[in-house]
């Protein structure tokens, strides 16, 4: 009896973690990674997610993204990065990491919960966002790996800022080293 309970609760949540990717427009594949739920489970839930909402939402395939340069290729999207680094680290959702989670264990499961707060954080702070779901679970793995980005202190205002881990010191942040030129 309880064996079955603990199933059907980690099924649960499972199922509750994947509908709130599914709202951000992730990928089957990045479901998966973090729920451990079959494709097939994955496009039922999406199939009646859609009879709920009664509208299209576009489904993305293929890979996801894989270029870290894509968080530095300009001073608007280095911005943008620096805000999203921001409310994923005061959600936890960086530190809590180091070792990849199992797909679907309650400790995966958690730190995608907090990954959805962290960015619905950002996208309710910034009607302009920028950067997709995807980018973010993407910005999360890198950070979280440390081999190419890493997170910095601005030495002016002690702000936080994202650097390439390759870079000897980090530079001051943008609003500490004046408007762009
Ligand atoms: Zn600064």
């Amino acid at each position: 009896m309880r064996i079955s309970d603990d199933r059907y609760h980690g099924e649960r949540e499972r199922m509750v973690l994947a509908l709130r990717f599914l709202r951000h427009e992730a990928r089957t594949q990045t479901i998966r990674t973090w729920t451990g739920l079959s494709d097939d489970r994955i496009r039922k839930l999406y199939r009646s997610y859609l009879g709920a909402v009664r509208r299209e939402l576009p489904r993305h395939r293929g890979k996801s993204p894989q270029q870290a340069a894509y968080f530095t290729r300009s001073v608007r999207l280095q911005e943008e990065t620096a805000a999203l680094t921001t409310t994923l680290w005061l959600a936890g959702v960086l530190p809590a990491a180091g070792v990849p989670e199992a797909a679907g264990s309650p400790a995966a499961l958690a730190r995608g919960a907090l990954l959805c707060t962290a960015f619905e954080a950002y996208r309710l702070a910034r009607p302009e966002a920028l950067i997709s779901f995807e980018h973010a679970v993407f910005l999360a793995a890198v950070l979280t790996r440390g081999d190419q980005l890493r997170i910095g202190w601005c030495g002016r205002c002690g702000g936080l800022t994202v650097a390439e881990t390759c870079a000897l010191r980090v530079r001051p942040c943008q609003h500490c080293s004046g408007p762009a030129t």
